[in-house]
């Protein structure tokens, strides 16, 4: 459920109409509906409502716009970060510290103290030398911090290859079988509060079962730690719930979600972490595009459109899917391929796809964009990097600007050997 509907046939987020928001601020341009995070971010609340004890923690790569973030602290939602830089971001954001979650399998020695400085909420640790390393800094300077093990449970999540961390070749987390030894090194540590465990097995998962396996595994290794003397306070059990991208798909909902949790998670008496990304913000935002040619191919005809790879890189990165529909249809269609500017054959968003009849100078969007969209982009082609719009009933605001490439140029330096 989104609120991108049409209006007298003109796509509209909800009261404004997308015409409006790309005369003033022009294309391409991701615009989020504030809306359709909310509602998103309170279905999830309101699944988890009936479990004991729920911390919610937005996985903020998949969209880190301080307003969005804003949006998302208003709900209660406190952050997952992967980096120093969205450590910072969720601070910025007036999350506070203590809800941030610290994940990443490469967290810098700077970062870990980064998050020690600002007193964050709970370290997911990736390996034991990890834990040895945050222990050590944080004894130094007479500080507990919290932390969780992040095990591989080794399930298949039956997604995409490259957005799959679950299984035993992964990168993600120590070995399942592993985690008890480990454990009883690192939990003796003075400077670490080594207080559970965490998963987080992949990402767009349309069906609930690989977690639901996944989270019996942890549950057996919650009894195993118990049994062996450690204190278990806290599991997170990571994000990765799918939305859908295909009109009609059907895909796992909150509620549904929040059954199989209660269920699954029934007696173990912790609290229980979420990591959600894509369920909160990907229906939330779309990325309007302008026709520049319709171009006659051997084939079928190439839609050209002003958004590329750079700016909407799924489609390049995962073979993604997203819809393509025009702003204002004429309920014609038309069999096209739908391609960027951007001088890579890979900068295609559709082969052979029925879509809407469109002509130079339509306004079209993407759907489903506004998770891994704009936090994805780059100025690859000096392209200029793609501006966002937040609306919230009639209102629209630009919240981040269309950096343009002599900004970007800036930042450059020529060396005097050059000049
Ligand atoms: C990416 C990520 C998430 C969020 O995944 P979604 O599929 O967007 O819900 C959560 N936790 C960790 C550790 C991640 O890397």
């Amino acid at each position: 459920m989104d609120h991108f509907n049409r209006k007298n046939g003109v796509l509209h987020a909800e009261d404004v109409s997308i015409p409006a928001i790309a005369a003033e601020v022009g294309t391409p341009v991701y615009v989020y509906s504030t809306a359709t995070l909310e509602r998103h971010a309170s279905a999830l609340k309101n699944a988890l409502a009936g479990l004991p004890s729920v911390h919610l923690a937005f996985a903020i790569k998949a969209n880190p716009n301080l307003a969005v973030l804003g949006v998302l602290a208003r709900q209660g939602y406190g952050a997952d970060v992967v980096s120093g830089g969205e450590l910072k971001r969720a601070l910025a954001a007036g999350m506070p510290a203590e809800d941030v979650v610290f994940s990443g399998v490469g967290k810098t020695r700077a970062e870990l103290q980064l998050g020690l400085d600002e007193g964050i909420g709970q370290f997911n640790l990736e390996l034991e030398e990890e834990g040895e390393v945050l222990a050590d800094l944080a004894h130094a300077q007479g500080k507990t911090a919290p932390a969780v093990l992040r095990v591989n449970p080794d399930v298949d999540a039956g997604t995409h290859a490259k957005i799959s961390t679950g299984k035993a070749e992964n990168k993600f987390g120590v070995a399942i079988d592993r985690a008890l030894e480990i454990f009883d090194r690192l939990a003796k540590r003075p400077g670490l509060n080594l207080r559970g465990v965490a998963i987080h097995i992949g990402s767009q998962l349309t069906e609930l079962s690989p977690l639901e396996a996944a989270y019996k595994r942890v549950g057996e290794l919650v009894a195993q730690l118990r049994a062996a003397g450690h204190t278990i306070t806290h599991v997170d059990l990571g994000g990765g719930l799918g939305v859908p991208y295909h009109a009609g798909q059907t895909v796992s909902t909150a509620e549904e979600f929040g059954a199989m949790v209660a269920r699954v998670t029934q007696g173990w008496n912790v609290t229980l972490m979420f990591e959600p990304g894509r369920f909160i913000c990907g229906n939330a935002g779309v990325l309007v595009t302008e026709v520049i040619w319709v171009k006659p191919a051997a084939g079928n005809p190439y839609v050209i459109v002003d958004a590329a790879m750079n700016d909407l890189a799924r489609p390049a990165l995962y073979d993604a899917y997203h819809e393509f529909e025009a702003v204002e249809p004429t309920g014609e269609k038309f069999v096209a391929n739908i391609a960027g500017p951007v001088c890579e054959t890979g900068d295609t968003f559709a082969m052979g796809r029925e879509i809407d009849v469109v002509k130079s100078g339509d306004l079209a969007v993407f759907r489903t964009a506004g998770a891994y969209g704009a936090t994805m982009a780059s100025t690859y082609n000096s392209r200029a990097l793609v501006p966002e719009v937040l609306v919230s009933g009639d209102r629209f605001a630009v919240v981040a600007d269309r950096i343009q490439p002599e900004t970007i140029m800036g930042a450059e330096r020529v060396p005097e050997w050059v000049r």
